[in-house]
């Protein structure tokens, strides 16, 4: 019938309608399944793209003045080469990287002089036992070149001249400061490398780079105390002492991942605050030992270079300044992080040049106390 027939016919008209609508669905289907595996190829391509701070992981939020340039949950090998990127960490892992090579140059220089100066001592030492001792002590005074000591040698009474003769200071407590140092500049370094890796790394690397600020705060005594008390063994004792004990004190309450957390953030600032406080006292007690010392000046100068690069770092670091001011302006260079790392620098510095001249001044003079 044609009816039917016609039925049919529509059937299959119908049949066919339905059967290019699927195909051209499925094709659809197809083409959004390629894009979106051709998207997720992009972006595993692209899984070092940098982030905004709204997109970050929250255990990487910390700053919300600094809005771009993030790298978050980046592989250790990327994170590593991302050295030579830019990004909002490019400058803070540079600052200290460059300080970390600074010291350890200085700390090699000073390695290779003591040897050139016993060496030297050796030499006037059996020059004086073979014969007059006047003559080896110019001889010693030329070649080390201590033009004050050679000045001063009518001024100080013949024993002192005497015990300048035979004196070597210690010098591991200079080394226990510029090795502190190094090992902060480069934990920190570290830390703002790889923290992007992952939520694990980045409680670790802070632990780490707490550490770090804090073998720095602690070795920095080393030398001071040791020197400005030579004289004085049972103070010398107390004062390093007390603050190593303090220090590993510190150390393990930064270590325990307890004490870690945001809790107890004020409990860290107390200890790292307590550890500063500590050193006003044998501050106060050197300047009052020292009171004769022509050379307190100078030294105590450098201290405080030290003590206010330090303060303005500190400033910098808990006001977010400048950063807050503009955020997004500072993403790249310029925020606060990176200005407090370079007064971190500048402060060791200054540490290293007063540290310089009190060693100076006991190989000098000894114990012998200073007439101007
Ligand atoms: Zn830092």
């Amino acid at each position: 019938m044609n009816c039917g027939g016609e039925t049919r016919s529509v059937v299959k008209r119908k049949c066919k309608e339905t059967n290019e609508t699927l195909s051209f669905t499925r094709a659809e289907q197809k083409k959004d399944k390629d894009m979106l595996s051709q998207q997720q190829d992009r972006n595993r391509g692209r899984s070092n793209k940098l982030l905004s701070y709204w997109e970050l992981p929250d255990y990487m939020k910390d700053n919300e003045y600094i809005l771009r340039y993030y790298r978050a949950n980046w592989s250790l090998k990327d994170a590593f080469f991302s050295i030579f990127r830019w990004h909002n960490e490019t400058l803070n892992v540079w600052t200290h990287l460059i300080g970390f090579f600074l010291f350890l140059g200085l700390t090699l220089a000073n390695l290779m002089k003591p040897q050139v100066v016993d060496l030297l001592g050796m030499l006037t030492r059996s020059f004086s036992s073979s014969g007059d001792k006047n003559v080896s002590h110019n001889f010693k005074d030329i070649l080390l070149g201590t033009t004050l000591l050679f000045d001063l040698r009518h001024q100080v009474p013949l024993k002192m001249q005497f015990q300048s003769q035979e004196l070597v200071t210690a010098r591991w407590p200079f080394f226990v400061f510029l090795g502190g140092s190094m090992f902060c500049l480069i934990s920190s370094s570290i830390c703002h490398l790889f923290s992007c890796h992952s939520r694990s790394l980045n409680l670790f690397l802070l632990r780490i780079d707490y550490v770090g600020i804090t073998v720095m705060i602690i070795t920095s005594f080393f030398p001071q105390i040791y020197y400005v008390f030579l004289c004085e063994p049972h103070w010398q004792l107390l004062y390093l002492v007390g603050i190593t004990g303090m220090g590993l004190f510190t150390i393990v309450t930064l270590l325990s991942p307890s004490l870690s957390t945001g809790k107890y953030r004020a409990y860290r600032a107390m200890l790292f605050c307590s550890m500063g406080l500590f050193g006003i006292v044998p501050a106060v007690h050197a300047c009052f030992v020292n009171w004769g010392n022509p050379r307190r000046n100078v030294t105590l100068a450098y201290e405080i270079a030290m003590a206010l690069s330090y303060l303005t770092g500190t400033l910098f670091y808990v006001t977010r300044i400048p950063e807050r001011w503009k955020p997004g302006w500072f993403d790249i260079a310029g925020h606060s992080h990176q200005i407090f790392h370079v007064l971190v620098v500048v402060g060791a510095l200054a540490h290293y040049a007063a540290t310089l001249k009190m060693l100076d001044w006991r190989d000098s003079f000894g114990c012998g106390t200073i007439v101007q």
